[in-house]
């Protein structure tokens, strides 16, 4: 059996979090409450394209040095334009602290 594959809610599993590096993982318990609520209004899948990041990591895909994600307080999410601001909108006024569009980018950042 794999290292972390845990379920963590009904549509996430702690290995989807790892770090991309190394497989570290740090993990707010809120964050899964809230993309488990974002993914029943979703009703489809939802890829986690970063989750924690380790510094080394975060450097190297040039994240802020303040980003949550060292703080396994955000994911991203895959999700093309229209699927981003379908998101936006489930995830407004759920008390996120940063909702990010990467527009062309193909994602959406989450954070607590
Ligand atoms: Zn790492
Ligand atoms: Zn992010």
């Amino acid at each position: 059996m794999r290292i972390n594959d845990i379920r963590l809610s009904p549509h996430f599993r702690l290995m989807e979090f790892e770090c991309r590096c190394c497989g570290a993982v740090k993990l707010l318990p809120d964050l899964i409450e809230l993309l488990e609520a974002i993914r029943s209004g979703f009703g489809r899948p939802m890829v986690i394209t970063s989750g924690y990041r380790c510094a080394g990591h975060n450097r190297a895909v040039r994240g802020s040095k303040r980003s949550l994600h060292l703080l396994g307080r955000a994911a991203d999410v895959r999700a093309d334009m229209e699927e981003q601001m379908e998101i936006e909108s489930l995830a407004k006024n759920m008390g996120f602290s940063e909702i990010i569009c990467g527009n062309k980018s193909h994602y959406i950042h989450l954070a607590l």
